[in-house]
């Protein structure tokens, strides 16, 4: 049993309620302190980002017994369906029968998380900019603005759950020996919805995530609960297929019309929204130490904000009250412990996933109709098949365990060294399920033993 602490979490983001719900059941004093007004009373919310929860973000909701209640609000997906131009949709499952990655609407969930934090004991003030933290005696001091008088809040410990463009990391960026990167992808995303049919029923396939890949961008839909779905178009900002040239209500459709026609077909208002809705960017953050001595910790996107394109910025940040919550239950009252063993061993997972991120685009832009990476899937799942104990797919290992981040990018690399050579074997596409492709795969396999 942990003593009783006081502490304040910057950010009711989706790590910060979570992270309020573990610390309120250990008994400490939780007050979230949040820049925008309770997402609660605001209209839109429901409409927001489509997140994947899968293996990593269902674990950290099942310490504390909310899983069920957060199964409720989501709906799974056992595949992808890939809609390339003039062919049918191609199904490709995600892993074994009954695996499936959860589409949840961002705002909703955060509304249910914050409801849950409510009735586990934690405060939540909204409205209340955290503009800077002393870091020495964990204060955190709130303001109307920038240069207007603080207030100053004196606790035991303050958690950075604020998000990629943290406030409390930004004033750890200013003590010496702290390593801060940020990069910007030149692909920028616009969210767009297609809406129910008339009787409430998907238009698309309900269990799927959709994907329509095409070299440079992609567009992709999520389901939603009330029959509609959300979709994200990724574009590069500038160059010949871009945001930047796609200015006039003409240009749009034409776009559309020639890339995405089908999508032209299930939005009724594409063009207005297209307008209407923001162009936002995406970006990935690294930085180190997480920790400030016993007092301040950064979580979630405030320590390493990644590119959506694995699903698993949330999983990940799921993922760091877990594994806290393991080195509390390991260190007991000594927060410096605790503190130290969470920054170096999630550090390294971090990194991984950002990498594995960033990867994943490329593929799933310009790789997933391509007919040489359909074969290789197709061999690898094969392999799976015969070998489930020797051959976990990358995929599968981010997204269907918990096993780490860093190995999974490990094996992974491994993996790919092997299959590049399967893939140059002589007349690979005739014999792909052959004893020889199998011995070949299995000899490869002795190398890294330790990693299976
Ligand atoms: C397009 C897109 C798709 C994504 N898809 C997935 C997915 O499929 N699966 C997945 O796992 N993840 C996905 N993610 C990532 C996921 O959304 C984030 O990793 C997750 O929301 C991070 O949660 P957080 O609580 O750390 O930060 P945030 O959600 O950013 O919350 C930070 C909170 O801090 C508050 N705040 C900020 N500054 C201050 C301040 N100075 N004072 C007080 N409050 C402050 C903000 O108002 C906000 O409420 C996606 C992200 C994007 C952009």
């Amino acid at each position: 049993m942990q003593t009783p602490k006081k502490i304040a979490i910057v950010g009711s983001g989706l790590v910060g309620s979570l992270l309020a719900i573990y610390l309120r059941n250990r008994g400490h004093v939780v007050d979230v302190y949040d820049r925008r007004p309770d997402i609660r009373n605001v209209e839109f919310s429901g409409r927001s980002i489509n997140l994947a929860m899968s293996t990593r973000g269902w674990r950290a909701l099942e310490v504390v017994g909310i899983d069920e209640e957060i199964r409720k609000i989501a709906i799974p997906m056992d595949k992808r369906a890939i809609h390339t131009p003039d062919k049918p949709v191609y199904y490709q499952y995600y892993g074994k029968e009954g695996e499936a990655i959860y589409s949840i609407s961002r705002g909703v969930l955060n509304r249910r998380m914050i409801d849950l934090a409510e009735e586990a004991g934690a405060r939540f003030i909204f409205n209340s900019k955290v503009w800077d933290v002393s870091l020495s005696d964990a204060t955190v001091h709130t303001g109307d603005s920038e240069k207007g008088e603080w207030e100053p809040h004196k606790y035991d410990l303050v958690f950075g759950a604020d998000g990629a463009f943290s406030r409390v990391r930004h004033k750890m960026q200013r003590q010496s020996m702290f390593n801060y990167s940020q990069h910007f992808l030149e692909v920028g995303y616009k969210e767009l919805t297609i809406p129910s049919d008339p009787d409430g029923a998907h238009k698309l396939n309900k269990h799927s995530l959709h994907i329509w890949p095409r070299g440079k961008f992609m567009f992709i839909a999520l389901p939603n609960l009330d029959g509609s779905f959300t979709c994200t178009l990724f574009l590069p900002f500038r160059g010949k297929e871009s945001f930047e040239v796609l200015d006039t209500e003409q240009k749009v459709e034409r776009f559309f019309k020639s890339y995405f026609p089908e999508v032209m077909d299930v939005i009724p208002n594409l063009v207005e929204d297209f307008f209407k809705n923001p162009t936002s960017f995406l970006v990935t953050t690294k930085c180190y130490p997480w920790t400030y001595g016993d007092k301040v910790a950064l979580i979630g996107d405030a320590a390493h904000a990644i590119v959506p394109f694995y699903g698993q910025g949330m999983n990940a940040g799921f993922e760091d009250i877990t594994v806290l919550n393991d080195l509390m239950n390991l260190h007991n009252d000594d927060w410096k412990a605790v503190f130290e063993s969470y920054q170096s061993s999630r550090k390294p997972n971090t990194d991984a996933i950002a990498t594995l991120s960033y990867r994943n685009f490329l593929e799933m832009s310009n790789k997933t109709a391509d007919e040489n990476f359909i074969l290789r899937k197709k061999i690898e799942s094969w392999f799976y098949d015969k070998h489930p104990d020797l051959w976990v797919p990358l995929y599968t290992r981010v997204t269907f365990s918990d096993r780490s981040y860093s190995e999974a990018l490990e094996f992974g690399d491994f993996q790919r060294e092997i299959m590049d050579e399967v893939m140059q074997l002589k007349n690979v596409e005739k014999d792909w399920n052959s004893e020889r492709i199998e011995s070949f795969i299995l000899n490869r396999l002795k190398e890294k033993e330790h990693l299976v």
